[in-house]
């Protein structure tokens, strides 16, 4: 399971989380949702530490990550970006095994099967030995997904990795990530994809000014909303 529990960050003056609190279970999907500025991808980094909050815990299986490795932690904790940062001059399978190697240190042919494994998966097996560039958006996204399931993470974070894409490539992100968290993948999903949050979380959280404000499952968040400043965001949103 990953807690967040009373977490609070500040840039300079400006706090930006003011008591974060969030529980997803082993194996669920929570979805965060809110405004923009509200401190989601703040969260996201203070879960796997490229940001350090300034009070509070970061619990994985009930342990503080905060005393980890930082490095050690991100390979336990996966992350997923709207730009999908992959080697521009590297073949994907090579965006693949270079983590593998560097990181893990798998010798070349296990880096190399672990790689193949993972596009296969995300049912780009055909597409090892092209550059990023010669792929879609919506690939070059499996592709990011895939290198950072490669590293067999405990929890996977996904940063509106939907946003950049063309409309006809999020569907199909949209149904991998939906199959991952199907597959028992512990994940925290920032999104404005109302209907993935809907069908796919188990916990919904609604972020606003640095707090999470309202958490539920979809049905509650989506169907009988608390607060009146989460009823006016679904409002503008839905
Ligand atoms: P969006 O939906 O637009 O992505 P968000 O909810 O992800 O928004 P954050 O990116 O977490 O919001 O930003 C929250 C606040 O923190 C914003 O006011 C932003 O300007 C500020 N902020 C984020 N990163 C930094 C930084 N590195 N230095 C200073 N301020 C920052
Ligand atoms: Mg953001």
């Amino acid at each position: 399971s990953l807690s967040l529990r009373d977490v609070h960050l500040a840039f300079g003056r400006h706090q930006v989380l003011r008591g974060v609190d969030l529980d997803v279970a082993s194996g669920g999907t929570a979805c965060v949702i809110g405004p923009s500025g509200s401190g989601k991808s703040t969260l996201l980094r203070t879960v796997n530490r490229l940001l350090e909050p300034d009070r509070g815990d970061v619990l994985l299986d009930g342990r503080s990550v905060l005393r980890d490795d930082p490095d050690a932690l991100r390979q336990r904790i996966g992350m997923v970006f709207q730009q999908f940062n992959l080697f521009p001059h590297m073949s994907v399978l090579r965006n693949l095994t270079l983590p593998l190697r560097r990181i893990r240190k798998l010798d070349e042919d296990e880096a190399v099967a672990q790689a193949r494994a993972e596009l296969d998966r995300v049912g780009l097996a055909a597409k090892a030995d092209a550059r990023p560039a010669h792929l879609s958006g919506g690939q070059q996204q499996r592709v990011a997904i895939a290198r950072a399931l490669a590293m067999q993470p405990q929890v996977m974070l996904f940063d509106e990795a939907t946003s950049a894409l063309d409309p006809e490539l999020v569907k199909g992100v949209l149904a991998l990530m939906a199959e991952l968290s199907t597959q028992g993948m512990t994940m925290v999903v920032v999104t404005h994809e109302m209907g993935f949050a809907r069908q796919v979380a188990d916990t919904v959280a609604f972020m606003d000014a640095g707090v999470v404000l309202e958490a539920g499952d979809p049905a509650a968040v989506f169907e009988s909303p608390q607060h009146p400043r989460l009823r006016r965001f679904l409002s503008q949103v839905l």
